[in-house]
């Protein structure tokens, strides 16, 4: 008898020997020009670091092959539609032109990534923030005119045509969430349950963290810490985007670089907005579109590009929200002043 509990006990600890614990894996990677944070529940510390290298892997190839102006697979398509030619497109390019082409035209073109040229005229086809004047009135009426859109641009196969040679394709606003939502597709594949991948402003979870929900933080858009925290189910995607970051300054004027299609300069009324939805990259562009949209339209281009949770900081600090979006924001400081919206 003492021998058979004897045994048993050697047995239980060479089996507690053998499962290294499991828990919290983090781990920080630096692509697409920001500090990528991976979050892992339930995994050994070997796992962690094996899905992360891999991540590292895809993220670093992705950088290259969508980024707006450095050499690669985007800037070899915009040559060529420059050109007036058809241009070869990678599978992930195809699938980007055409979600973005649906949520173009979702957001009555507010969300516009055909407008690289004028991105570029603002000096934000840079690593460096643009320091210098804004450009000329003249050049921005010219792009103006020309009234590049995603509706320019078809797709058959792998070929890319565009019938407006002054398209130029800038995924900015949308890559972070096509990212972010196929780094989560790649964990669940290497038999991971619980992530929540953070893309600086934008990200994805995958089942919980412990035995509650992934807890993530908004950032405050007049630069004070944290302003909300939320919590985000399996699946769910949360992206802010701002006014705040990335700007450049000139005679003591901001300029934000989220650029308004229809005038040609920086959107200003909306400080920053925050969407939650099922799909990163949806969210990440409904972001984009709704800082443009501004308080007299952004309830209209919600529902249109199908959004029922948003959140929009104005100017003087107000935060606008449907109660879908309320139920989910715990503000951590002090509570701003809100403005209830109806449901979307
Ligand atoms: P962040 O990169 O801070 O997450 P966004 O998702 O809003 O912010 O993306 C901003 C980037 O998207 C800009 O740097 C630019 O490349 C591009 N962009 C700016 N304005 C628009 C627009 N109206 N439509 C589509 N893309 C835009
Ligand atoms: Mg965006």
């Amino acid at each position: 008898m003492v021998r058979r509990r004897f045994l048993l006990a050697l047995s239980m600890a060479v089996l507690l020997g053998c499962s290294p614990a499991t828990g919290l894996h983090h781990e920080r990677i630096y692509v697409f020009g920001t500090l990528v944070d991976v979050s892992l529940w339930g995994v050994t510390e070997k796992q962690g670091r094996q899905a992360v290298a891999d991540l590292d892997r895809a993220f670093q190839s992705q950088h290259f092959e969508w980024h707006a102006w450095k050499p690669g697979a985007l800037t070899d398509l915009n040559a060529a539609i420059a050109r007036g030619e058809p241009g070869r497109a990678t599978p992930h390019l195809v699938r980007l032109i055409e979600i973005s082409k649906r949520l173009s035209a979702q957001s009555d073109d507010l969300f516009n990534p055909a407008l690289g040229h004028l991105i570029r005229l603002w000096g934000f086809h840079n690593d460096e923030l643009p320091a210098g004047a804004p450009p000329a009135r003249g050049e921005i009426e010219a792009w103006l005119a020309r009234r590049p859109r995603m509706a320019d641009v078809s797709v058959e196969g792998e070929w890319v045509r565009s019938s407006n040679p002054a398209v130029m394709l800038d995924f900015g606003a949308i890559a972070k969430g096509y990212a972010v939502d196929l780094a989560i597709e790649r964990l669940r594949a290497l038999g991971i349950r619980n992530a929540l991948v953070n893309a600086g402003g934008g990200m994805t979870a995958m089942g919980r963290h412990d035995d509650r929900p992934w807890r993530v933080g908004v950032r405050h858009p007049q630069g004070k810490g944290i302003l909300a925290a939320l919590e985000l189910h399996d699946g769910e995607s949360v992206h802010t985007s701002g006014n705040y970051e990335r700007y450049g300054e000139h005679e003591g004027i901001r300029y934000g670089h989220i650029i308004d299609p229809r005038t040609g300069y920086p959107g200003r009324e909306i400080v920053s907005a925050t969407v939650i939805h099922d799909d990163g990259s949806v969210a990440d562009a409904a972001a984009t579109a709704l800082v443009l949209a501004g308080l007299a339209d952004w309830q209209r281009i919600a529902s249109q590009m199908g959004v029922k949770r948003a959140m929009l900081v104005d100017e003087g600090g107000t935060v606008h929200m449907p109660p879908e979006m309320a139920e989910r924001v715990h503000f951590t400081g002090e509570s701003p002043p809100v403005e209830m919206s109806p449901q979307l």
